[in-house]
C-alpha cells in the first residue's frame, strides 16, 4: 500500500512540475525512503503531510535589471523558494551560476528541509539565487547585479521570516553587496543573512563549516570501519568554499588531499595539494585552477571535471555540484578500493551512482546529512546575532563538532529504528522526514 502511495505522490510530483528533473530526483530519494515510515504511522497518509511538504509554502520570481560596465542593461532572473517553516524560519542558500532554473532551487529547497531539520537547531527549509553568472564580472558589475536583486528579495525575508546565505557563486563579497542593499532599503541592522563578515555580525567559524563539518561527519564513518583519517589518499572535487575548507581539515587531520578540480578540469598532486596555492588562486585572484601546476612541477592538469573520479583515493568528496558522480565514476571509485564517499556539494551522486557504491560496501554519506554543517553555524550565527553576541573560533567549532556527531547519531539511530541499518541515505530522509511530519501534524492543516 505504502509503495503504492509513493508512486502515486511521485506521479502527482511529475505532473504538477513537468521538466524539473532534479526536484524530481530529489524528491524521489525521500519519498522512497519514508515508505517505512507511512507503513508504520498511516496518519501522515491520512493528513497527506508528503503532499504537503512537496509543494513549496511559497515560491517568487522575478526581474533582476542591471547595467554593466559598457553601459548595457542586463536582465536576469531571480527565484526565492519558501519550501517550509514547520520548525523554524525558511533557512537556505543562494546561487548565482547560469544552470539556475526553478527546479534546481526546488531540488535545492527541498533538500534543505530536511537537512536542516537534522542539524537539531530551529530552521525551515529554503533556497534562492539566480542565473547570473559572476564569472568574469568586475566588482561594480557583481555590486550593482546584488543591488538589484536585493532591491525585490528585501520585502520577502526577515530575520524571523527568512534568512539566506550564500551557495555556489555567493560568498562573503556578495553577501556583503546584499546586506548594504538590505539595510539601506530597511533601516535595519539584523541578522538577515547569515556568512555576512567578522566586523558586521558574522560568526568564526561559518566560512569553514560546511567543509570542515563534513570531515567531522567522515571522522565517525570512519570509525565504524575501525579506520582513521591517518595516511589516507582523499580527492576533493570542486575548489570553492566547501572543498577549500575540507581539504583544509583533511591536511590538519593527517591525511592527504591528491586532487581538486573546477568546472574546466582537475589537478593531481601526488605530494598533497599545496592549499596556500590553491587559496590564492581561488579566493584571491578568482583564477582557474590549472594555473597551479605552473607552480608545482609534481603536479599535472587534465582538462574535463569528470574525470577526477578515476584518481585512486581512499576517500572521495564530491564538494563541487549536482550530479557529478555518475555510475561510471562510482564504478572507477570501486574499482579503485575507494571505502567512503561522503557529499559536500548537495546531491552530486545520481541515484545510480549511490547503488553502485552501497552494493559494494563504500560507506556512503548523503549530503542532506554529511554536509550540514554550514547551514547549522548559519544558525549558530542566528543565534549570536539575537543575542548580540560573538563566540570564540574554538566555541562555534566545539558546536559544530557537536551538531556533526548528533546528526551522525540521528542518521544511525533512525536507520536501524525502521530496518535499514547502516544505510546513512535512508536514516538522514527519516530522521529529518519524522522531526518535520511531527511538527506539521502539530499545526494542523496549513
Ligand atoms: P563555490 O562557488 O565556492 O565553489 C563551487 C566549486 O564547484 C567551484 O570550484 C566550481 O568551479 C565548481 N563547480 C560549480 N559548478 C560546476 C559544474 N557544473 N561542474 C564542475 N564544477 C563545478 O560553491 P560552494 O563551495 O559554496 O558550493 C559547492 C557545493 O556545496 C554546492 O553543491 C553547494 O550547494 C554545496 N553546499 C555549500 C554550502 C556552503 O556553505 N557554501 C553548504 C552546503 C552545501 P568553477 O569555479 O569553475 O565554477
Amino acid at each position: 500500500m505504502a509503495s503504492q502511495y509513493v508512486d502515486m505522490v511521485m506521479g502527482q510530483v511529475v505532473a504538477r512540475n513537468p521538466g524539473e528533473t532534479e526536484f524530481h530526483q530529489a524528491v524521489r530519494e525521500v519519498a522512497e525512503s519514508v515508505q517505512v515510515v507511512i507503513d508504520k504511522n498511516p496518519e501522515f497518509a491520512t493528513m497527506k503531510v508528503l503532499e504537503r511538504i512537496v509543494e513549496p509554502e511559497r515560491q517568487i520570481m522575478f526581474r533582476i535589471p542591471w547595467v554593466d560596465d559598457h553601459g548595457q542593461v542586463q536582465i536576469n532572473r531571480g527565484f526565492r523558494v519558501e519550501f517550509n517553516s514547520a520548525i523554524g524560519p525558511y533557512k537556505g542558500g543562494l546561487r548565482f551560476h547560469p544552470s539556475v532554473y526553478l527546479g534546481i532551487i526546488k531540488f535545492l529547497g527541498f533538500e534543505q528541509i530536511f537537512k536542516n531539520a537534522l542539524t537539531t537547531t530551529p530552521i525551515g527549509g529554503g533556497k534562492g539565487g539566480s542565473d547570473f553568472d559572476p564569472k568574469g564580472k568586475s566588482n561594480n558589475e557583481v555590486m550593482r547585479f546584488c543591488q538589484s536583486f536585493m532591491n525585490e528579495l528585501f520585502r520577502h525575508i526577515g530575520e524571523d521570516t527568512d534568512v539566506p546565505a550564500g551557495d555556489i557563486g555567493v560568498g562573503g563579497r556578495e553577501i556583503g553587496y546584499m546586506f548594504g542593499q538590505y539595510k539601506k532599503l530597511t533601516n535595519t541592522f539584523t541578522g538577515v543573512l547569515t556568512g555576512k563578515g567578522l566586523e558586521w555580525g558574522g560568526s568564526l567559524v561559518r566560512t569553514e563549516a560546511t567543509g570542515y563539518g563534513l570531515v567531522y561527519f567522515v571522522t565517525r564513518m570512519l570509525q565504524d570501519k575501525g579506520a582513521t583519517w591517518k595516511g589516507k589518499k582523499v580527492v576533493v572535487s570542486g575548489s570553492g568554499n566547501v572543498a577549500i575548507y575540507a581539504t583544509q581539515k583533511v591536511h590538519e587531520l593527517g591525511a592527504k588531499v591528491i586532487a581538486m578540480s573546477d568546472s574546466n578540469g582537475y589537478i593531481v598532486d601526488e605530494a598533497g595539494i599545496n592549499l596556500n596555492t590553491v587559496k590564492r588562486i581561488k579566493e584571491v585572484e578568482r583564477g582557474r585552477i590549472r594555473e597551479y601546476v605552473d607552480e608545482h612541477r609534481t603536479a599535472q592538469y587534465v582538462e574535463g571535471w569528470q574525470g577526477i573520479w578515476t584518481v585512486p583515493c581512499d576517500i572521495a568528496l564530491p564538494s563541487a555540484t549536482q550530479n557529478e558522480i555518475d555510475e561510471t565514476a562510482a564504478k572507477s571509485l570501486v574499482k579503485n578500493k575507494c571505502m567512503v564517499v561522503a557529499e559536500g556539494a548537495n546531491m552530486p551522486s545520481t541515484p545510480e551512482a549511490i547503488e553502485v557504491l552501497q552494493q559494494n560496501h563504500v560507506a556512503f554519506g548523503p549530503a542532506k546529512a554529511a554536509n550540514a554543517g554550514g547551514v547549522a553555524t548559519s544558525a549558530l550565527e542566528m543565534c549570536q546575532n539575537s543575542m548580540r553576541l560573538s563566540w570564540t573560533f574554538e566555541e562555534v567549532d566545539k558546536r559544530l563538532n557537536m551538531i556533526m556527531n548528533a546528526i551522525y547519531d540521528q542518521c544511525t539511530a533512525a536507520a536501524e529504528a525502521y530496518g535499514v541499518k547502516g544505510d546513512l541515505v535512508a536514516g538522514a530522509n527519516i530522521a529529518g522526514f519524522l522531526k518535520v511530519a511531527k511538527a506539521m501534524m502539530a499545526q494542523g492543516i496549513v
